[in-house]
């Protein structure tokens, strides 16, 4: 027998005053999965747990946070849930610089009429079914489908911001030593399950220090905002050392495999982006040269 019950959209209301949050309980929860807080404070606590909430009704005048500071806390908690106010009283200046802002979606009025209300929270839940594709297309055109990692265009992009920002930065080019033979040998779907693995493996240990990207093949690059040329070059030895002495996670047989690295460094070695690239591959293809399983660095010009 199909399973008729449709899950049903989470909605947290959030209001200083329990009897607000009593009406809109008995008013929502045929509907809608109710949460509910008493303050700013308990709402991210609640958004904490709940990553898929829809739809967020807040109160604006509430001890402690306000409604539009709190909105605008829960929209990087959960940045495709429908955010919207419900109040008696508000700064007109401060709503509209909200909702040109995108911080808030939808604004009701105190007291409100139930159905309209109703109506108007499905329409949230449409906002949030459309907020939840654009960004599942969005990470789709950044991710790498074999590896999970972001892919080149996000590098070059990140690559390019953080040059213009003036962030100093290292750049890695990590390339796995004899893929090309393991692929020959076991076979592609192998291959790509390897891959996985050493992408998960770099990526774990790289965590917060930089971002880890598929380049391409069997490339990864590595962009280490704020490490300049000893760092990196330390750092691209641990990380050649931990991948030589640990099996990678994943594939099928236990599988052994080196990496040879190379780097470069803005604004120590140049300041283009295309430049570094071509600097760090140089120093990749002088680790190769010195039979990989190596780092190199640039050499200042
Ligand atoms: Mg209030």
């Amino acid at each position: 027998m199909a399973e008729e019950k449709q899950q049903r959209a989470k909605v947290l209301c959030v209001d200083d005053e329990p009897g607000v949050l009593q009406s809109l309980t008995r008013l929502l929860k045929k509907d809608f999965e109710v949460y509910t807080a008493a303050s700013a404070e308990d709402g991210l606590k609640v958004l904490e747990d709940q990553a898929d909430m829809a739809v967020i009704v807040s109160d604006y005048r509430m001890p402690g946070m306000n409604g539009i500071e709190f909105l605008k806390e829960a929209r990087s908690m959960t940045p495709s849930a429908a955010r919207t106010i419900l109040s008696g009283q508000i700064d007109i200046n401060e709503l509209s610089e909200a909702i040109n802002k995108a911080e808030i979606h939808r604004f009701f009025l105190k007291p409100w009429e139930n159905d309209y209300l109703r109506l108007q929270i499905h329409e949230a839940v449409q906002t949030h079914i459309n907020l939840s594709e654009k960004s599942h297309f969005q990470h789709l055109a950044i991710t790498d489908p074999v590896t999970g990692l972001t892919n080149h265009r996000y590098f070059q992009d990140l690559l390019r911001e953080k040059i213009e920002e003036q962030t100093p930065l290292a750049l890695l080019m990590v390339d796995v030593d004899h893929f090309k033979s393991f692929n020959d040998k076991y076979g592609h779907p192998e291959g790509d399950r390897l891959l996985r693995g050493i992408a998960s493996t770099i990526d774990n240990f790289i965590e917060q220090k930089g971002s880890v990207s598929r380049y391409g093949g069997e490339e990864f690059s590595v962009l280490l905002p704020q490490f300049e040329k000893r760092q990196a070059m330390e750092l691209a030895e641990q990380l050649r050392l931990h991948l030589a002495e640990n099996p990678v996670p994943g594939p099928g047989r236990e599988a052994y495999v080196t990496v040879s690295i190379g780097g470069a460094c803005f604004p120590e070695h140049t300041d283009t982006p295309q430049v570094l690239i071509q600097l760090a591959d140089d120093a990749l293809y002088k680790s190769k040269g010195l039979g990989r399983n190596c780092t190199s660095i640039a050499e200042a010009s």
